[in-house]
């Protein structure tokens, strides 16, 4: 490639950002970086009415939790800015013009009651209105009026639009990086409206023109706007302008049944959807999930390496990734699998680091400072995290290295606690006295030999035994847990249990 590569991520800020509209902006990211290109935002929020406040700030701050920040766009401008197309308003307003100076757009000032009716009347009659080559001189336009007419519309600042003139009988040659080449015939297309007399461009021309304005080299955008291409690379076409290359990326599928993944499989199912929280609506950041995890998962979404690996950084997607490596087909969400991903992710981080995070879940159970100090919460971190997916399964996981049970699990409780489990319990308390060097693997020895001394077998002891330290079956080795609440909390709990059951 020659010319620097240069990719945008262009969303309008009508809400949160869609997990799938995170994966365009990754695909997008990982394309510019791979090529040492610019990955740029643009903020499409040319029509107002779906503009929703403090939707550009989560896209934003979507991007650079998954560490995907922008090189170029609002607050970071390298020459193309504005990056907010109702910013650049005043520039679209002429390209539009220099179409219609050039034939390949013209007036329309059919009222929408009348397109309407239009609609309704062909929909009652199994059809579809379509405005173009077939029935645009029957409709209100200044194709259909004389110059006069036209003229004097205009002047009197009446409402109209401008509309492309999609050319009849013509078989239009699209390509895409993923699909191959694509042909369209132009009898099917409509004319598509590109400005409104509010000032405003459509989404259609705003978004070629600051494309070309921007110098954007390749589209990388989902597989909804495929529709759209024949329209782009007509007026690039009809501008003169050499197009960028196109790539649509596949749909991202319901995790069952057909259809694309909506809002309403992450509530049915219970996964979130976003990568923040927005109002109600849980996002993966605060769900528990980790950036890197939800980079990974959302990589593999479409796009395949054509190995085995599934386990890919961000560096390594950055120097595997390739358009031509993307699936035409949708590939469907698991969110099994994105579990699959978190887990692996918080196994891969250090005890010191998952302590940290779990310092401020004990800081919330009102557990005091003192009787966690790091080192005791990185070994405790260490014996559970295998069994967790998210930090937030350790308080669950091992509550019982900070607090005492306060009861203990009945079942449990008929099965092991029996004729003379006290006497022995008992015991045993004076047994651990003995020990001084409370390590896990010399208590385990001491606790043993003391077991075989007493001719006892290890599930008369060791069954209650964890029931009472830990109020339940469950946990890693108990000697190990033994070891780290102490030698003194171990005989504390033992005999606590004595009095209550
Ligand atoms: N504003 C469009 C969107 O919301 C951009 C589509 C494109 O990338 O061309 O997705």
């Amino acid at each position: 490639m020659s010319e620097k590569v240069r990719v945008r991520f262009a969303p309008s800020p009508t809400g949160p950002l869609h997990i799938g509209g995170v994966r365009t902006a990754l695909f997008n990211y990982l394309f510019a970086k791979k090529h040492g290109g610019d990955f740029v935002l643009r903020i499409e929020d040319t029509d107002q009415n779906r503009y929703v406040e403090g939707a550009e700030q989560y896209i934003i701050e979507a991007l650079n939790w998954c560490g995907i920040p922008y090189d170029e766009g609002p607050n970071k401008d390298s020459g193309f800015g504005p990056y907010r197309q109702s910013e650049r308003k005043h520039l679209y307003k002429k390209y539009a013009d220099e179409l219609i100076a050039t034939g390949n757009a013209y007036y329309a000032f059919d009222t929408s009651e009348k397109l309407d009716f239009h609609r309704i009347d062909h929909e009652a009659k199994g059809k579809t209105f379509i405005y173009n080559w077939h029935n645009r001189l029957k409709l209100d336009n200044s194709l259909s009026r004389s110059p006069e007419e036209v003229k004097a519309h205009l002047d009197s600042g009446a409402d109209y639009v401008i509309r492309f003139m999609t050319p009849q009988d013509e078989k239009l040659k699209l390509s895409d990086i993923i699909r191959g080449e694509i042909e369209i015939d132009t009898n099917i297309l409509d004319d598509k409206v590109l400005f409104k007399s509010d000032g405003m461009p459509t989404y259609h021309l705003a978004n070629i023109v600051d494309d070309h304005l921007m110098e954007i080299t390749h589209v990388i955008r989902g597989e909804e706007w495929l529709p759209s291409l024949a329209l782009h690379q007509q007026l690039y076409d009809a501008f003169g302008w050499k197009a960028p290359l196109f790539a649509h990326l596949p749909l991202i599928m319901k995790p069952v049944g057909k259809g694309k993944l909506s809002k309403r499989d992450g509530e049915k199912m219970g996964f979130p959807i976003f990568p923040l929280s927005w109002k109600e609506s849980i996002g993966y950041r605060e769900a528990g999930y980790f950036p890197e995890a939800v980079v990974n998962f959302l990589a593999l979404l479409g796009w395949n390496p054509g190995t085995e690996k599934e386990i890919f950084s961000l560096e390594e997607l950055v120097q595997t990734f390739s358009l031509e490596r993307v699936n035409k087909s949708g590939a469907r969400f698991d969110p099994d699998k994105t579990k699959w991903y978190n887990h692996h992710y918080l196994q891969a981080k250090s005890d010191g680091e998952l302590a940290k995070l779990y310092n401020s879940v004990l800081a919330d159970k009102g557990i005091p400072r003192d009787a966690c100090n790091e080192n005791y919460v990185e070994k405790v971190v260490s014996l559970i995290k295998e069994r967790a997916t998210y930090v937030s399964d350790f308080w669950e996981l091992s509550s019982y290295f900070f607090i005492a049970p306060s009861s203990y699990n009945d079942k449990a409780v008929k099965k092991q606690w029996k004729e003379g489990t006290s006497e022995i319990m008992n015991q045993l308390v004076s047994a651990l006295k003995d020990i001084d060097d409370f390590s896990s693997e010399v208590v385990e020895t001491q606790v043993k030999t003391w077991i075989a001394a007493q001719e006892l077998s290890f599930g008369r002891v060791m069954p209650p035994l964890r029931l009472v330290i830990v109020g339940d079956m469950k946990g890693p080795h108990l000697f190990d847990i033994m070891s780290l609440i102490g030698k003194e909390e171990s005989i504390t709990r033992i005999q606590k249990a004595l009095n209550t059951l």
